[in-house]
């Protein structure tokens, strides 16, 4: 996932997760679509064929992430506004400082809640 984000810069990377009971074990790299280092979009084609293959392999959705190129990884209002899967995690990958920074998150409604992740699956 940070390798995708560092590949796409200057523009933000996006992408989706799949897995089981909330463990993400597949990543699906989305195109953005606006090719933009501040903003990103996935066709909803897109979307609707990855969220296929998941259920063929018996996952499902498990979270969403998008980089931030130059920002630290707090969800902006865009990306509040068009979180439409609330039953997803909402990943921001920041390359703003020499270190990726992880931000997760669970968005509901207009509020984004922190998410703790665990790199053990
Ligand atoms: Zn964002």
């Amino acid at each position: 996932m940070i390798r995708h984000c560092m590949e796409e810069r200057p523009f933000e990377a996006c992408g989706l997760l799949s897995g089981r009971n909330g463990c993400a074990e597949t990543i699906w790299r989305m195109e953005n679509i606006e090719k933009s280092p501040v903003a990103f979009s996935m066709d909803s084609r897109h979307i609707q064929k990855a969220l296929q293959k998941m259920a063929l392999k018996g996952e499902a959705l498990v979270g969403i992430y998008h980089s931030h190129p130059t920002a630290p990884p707090l969800p902006s209002p865009e990306d509040i506004a068009y979180a439409y899967y609330p039953e997803a995690a909402y990943l921001i990958v920041s390359l703003a400082s020499k270190q990726p920074n992880i931000g997760c998150y669970r968005i509901v409604g207009s509020r984004a809640l922190p998410l703790r992740v665990e790199l053990r699956c």
